[in-house]
């Protein structure tokens, strides 16, 4: 009955922290959501986005059917008629062109879905195109890569173990409005408070008194992109006080003694000039650390989008290591995810640079190239010239630095296919736009974050609806795509496509000597699998042959998507788990802590000259309501006072008559933005603080409630010729700018 309400429980897809709701369904509608307080992670916990989901599922402005480009406009089609489109405006380019022509861009949300985590895979292995992007180099690929050179994983990311630790250091990062970032814990606003309650300390380091810094027991202060100089400092420190004590941990490092020789040119007098937190501030933050009974130091945006992102995040878990809190109770831990698997203790390493981008000869990292080089691609004639994209769940033309720039790129492609569920600035360019369906209608297991949990759990949620008619699940649309470039043609049996994946997960981890199931008859394997699609077996394999795994019924008690189905308010594993040295990956099978690619970087930091002073430059920032630039179309997240403003310090604003609620201009070397002004003394003289993910007044774009409070977009002002080295992620805090109120005789 259509008037009958139920109640299903599902795991919110929206932020990293995973938490579970309570849905009540009318029909297909989503009636009510709330915090689901039986969930074994979040107990209840809910925030303004999470609580938005209805909203945002039943946003009108969401496509139900696909668009088709026709007489230069985007209209409704079939879904045949846009596979149809696709396939014919794809293999146009690849076979005049060859596949490095066509390149994917990969957003944020694909690593929430199952589509995402199961099926992008096979499509980029279809593509067969170098050029591959994705929202990991504007965001977290830095800490990505100095895991992989540390533990040989890019995967082996330590998180703060928050419900056991004694003292925090918090670096760039505001988890009281972002909840967490490669950190996934529920309310980690009240786990930040539990810490303070036992007795705990929480320092935050930040530009910007942010909230968590407000919420915490001591705000730093600090230059923008400069931690990498207050962690040299307090690294330096560490070996000077002889306060270096691995602990048990010291078998299983090589290179402690190359890092105190690293270090040595940066006392904390040399570096405090350079970061402006004062030396003796640097000593205290070292000392706190070491003397701390349990401690992690964490990193995150602040540390990640700067120049040296990934020796920030290096010199991070370098503190967690010398310091002895790696891999301990209440330190920086490893999660075993339930769709993980546990490891020899060593392996084949971490490398970047396999390949190189064609035109600024930029290294490949962990498979991709630096979103910052994708209009250099597109731009730039000659073989391998991309003349084709396909965007994910992507809006590279609003993320990427420079942001006009590639925009005016895209709009120059000859094709462009968007899975995605709106026309925003980046697909109001698509040819055409396949919308994947609504949460509340899909399968649910986050297959990336349990990654980084500071608790072992398991969640899997089924639809709470069927799917309607018109639309397609979004495993069959990324499948179908996949068929679509590897040659199989627009009507390919997707399917057998499916199926076929299956067949060769089973026979890998049937090969695999380290698989709990190896030897064993893949066909009896795959006929014991359950679930209601190919996607969920798969999942069902995963969790089976998984570290807390019934390992195809030797461990009676263990985990299956069987289990999961009857505890639909998840599965708790457990506290984390010493993992050293199983998670090691690298050849040597031990932490390597002092990696040459590092190494280099560090010594190139001792002739970094001292920045220029009252030079202006622009950070980032969150707000509790907004996730980067896909969630300003529900009227609740963005109701109130403008989130898009420029914060400026009030001695700053009094020197150049800047006034809140005034408008201002803010240049930078790429573009120019006039966004109104807010005063106020949370921010660090010489620093003015601009969200990111607005900006949506183009032409074309058809977000109704987003346009009414559009913004500016911060990438008009990030220049895609900054970046880290390393990780090729993109400078988007520290950036130089200028900025001047815009007088009322200029017409504002
Ligand atoms: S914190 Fe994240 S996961 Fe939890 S309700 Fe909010 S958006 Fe959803």
């Amino acid at each position: 009955m259509i008037d009958e309400s139920r109640v299903v429980y599902t795991t919110c897809p929206l932020c990293e922290a995973t938490c579970g709701l309570e849905l009540t369904m009318r029909g297909d509608q989503v009636e009510k959501v709330r915090g689901d307080d039986a969930d074994v992670f979040s107990r209840g916990f809910i925030c303004p986005k999470g609580a938005s989901l209805g909203q945002l599922d039943a946003d009108p402005d969401r496509l139900r059917s696909p668009r088709v480009r026709r007489d230069g406009k985007l209209v409704p089609a079939t879904w045949a008629e846009a596979f149809s489109a696709a396939h014919t405006g794809l293999t146009r380019v690849i076979e005049a062109h060859g596949r490095d022509a066509v390149a994917l861009y990969l957003g944020n949300p694909t690593v929430h879905t199952l589509a995402g985590g199961l099926y992008v895979g096979t499509l980029r292995k279809a593509l067969g195109s170098r050029n591959v992007y994705t929202a990991s180099t504007l965001d977290q690929m830095p800490k990505h890569v100095a895991c992989g050179y540390l533990f040989g994983s890019v995967l082996a990311i330590p998180v703060p173990d928050i419900d056991r630790t004694d003292f925090l250091l918090i670096l760039g990062a505001d988890p009281h409005s972002s909840n967490g970032s490669l950190w996934t814990a529920p309310d980690l606003p009240g786990r930040l408070r539990a810490v303070r309650a036992r007795g705990g300390r929480v320092v935050v380091v930040d530009p910007r008194r942010s909230r968590t810094a407000k919420a915490a027991d001591r705000h730093v202060p600090i230059r923008p992109g400069t931690d990498v100089f207050l962690l040299l400092g307090m690294v330096h420190e560490l070996f000077s006080a002889d306060l270096v004590t691995p602990g048990g941990l010291a078998e299983h490092v090589n290179g402690v003694d190359d890092v105190r020789a690293l270090v040595a040119p940066f006392a904390p007098e040399s570096v405090a000039p350079r970061c402006g937190v004062d030396a003796a501030t640097i000593r205290e933050l070292a000392h706190e650390l070491a003397a701390a009974p349990r401690a992690a130091a964490y990193g995150r945006i602040g540390t990640t989008t700067v120049e040296y992102g990934t020796v920030t995040s290096w010199l991070v878990d370098v503190l967690n290591v010398l310091t002895g809190n790696l891999d301990r109770a209440g330190g920086a831990m490893f999660p075993m995810p339930a769709n993980g698997h546990r490891g020899r203790g060593n392996g084949p390493g971490f490398q970047i640079g396999r390949w190189r981008s064609r035109v600024r000869d930029l290294p490949e990292v962990a498979g991709e190239f630096p979103a910052v080089t994708l209009a250099d691609e597109i731009e730039t004639a000659g073989e391998g010239q991309v003349r084709a994209l396909i965007t994910f769940a992507g809006n590279p033309a609003s993320s990427v630095p420079n942001a006009d720039r590639l925009d005016r790129a895209i709009s120059t492609l000859d094709f462009m296919v968007s899975v995605d569920p709106y026309v925003n600035e980046t697909t109001r360019h698509a040819d055409v736009i396949l919308p994947p369906p609504p949460h509340s209608q899909q399968a649910h297991f986050d297959l990336s974050f349990y990654y980084f949990a500071v608790r072992n759990v398991a969640n899997f949620s089924s639809p709470a609806t069927p799917l309607p008619a018109e639309m397609r699940d979004e495993c069959e649309i990324v499948l179908r795509l996949a068929a679509i470039v590897a040659g199989l043609g627009a009507e390919a049996g997707v399917d057998a496509l499916a199926e076929d994946e299956l067949r060769q997960a089973v026979q890998r981890v049937n090969a695999d000597t380290a698989s709990p199931v190896f030897g064993r008859d893949p066909e009896v394997l795959r006929s014991e699998l359950t679930g209601d699609s190919a996607a969920e077996r798969q999942l069902d394999l995963r969790l089976r042959t998984g570290p807390y795994g019934d390992w195809f019924g030797e461990v009676p008690q263990g985990l299956s998507l069987a289990v999961l189905r009857a505890n639909p308010h998840g599965v708790d594993l457990g506290p984390l788990q010493p993992r050293i040295p199983e998670v090691l990956r690298t050849r040597s099978g031990l932490i390597e802590l002092c990696p040459e690619p590092i190494a280099e970087e560090v010594r190139r930091l001792s002739q970094v000259p001292l920045p220029r002073d009252h030079e202006f430059v622009v950070v980032g920032r969150r707000h509790l309501r907004s996730n980067n630039s896909w969630m300003h179309n529900v009227p609740t997240l963005v109701k109130g006072k403008p989130l898009c403003t420029v914060v400026v310090n009030s001695t700053d604003a009094r020197r150049l008559g800047l006034v809140s609620g005034g408008l201002a201009r803010v240049t930078s070397r790429v573009g120019q933005v006039e966004l109104t002004v807010e005063v106020t003394e949370d921010i660090a003289p010489g620093v003015v603080s601009i969200p990111h993910g607005w900006g949506h007044d183009l032409p074309g774009v058809e977000l109704t409630v987003a346009r009414e409070h559009a913004g500016v977009n911060t990438n008009r002002l990030t220049d895609d010729l900054r970046l880290d080295p390393l990780s090729g992620t993109a400078v988007l805090n520290g950036v130089p700018v200028d900025i001047e109120p815009v007088s009322t005789s200029e017409g504002t």
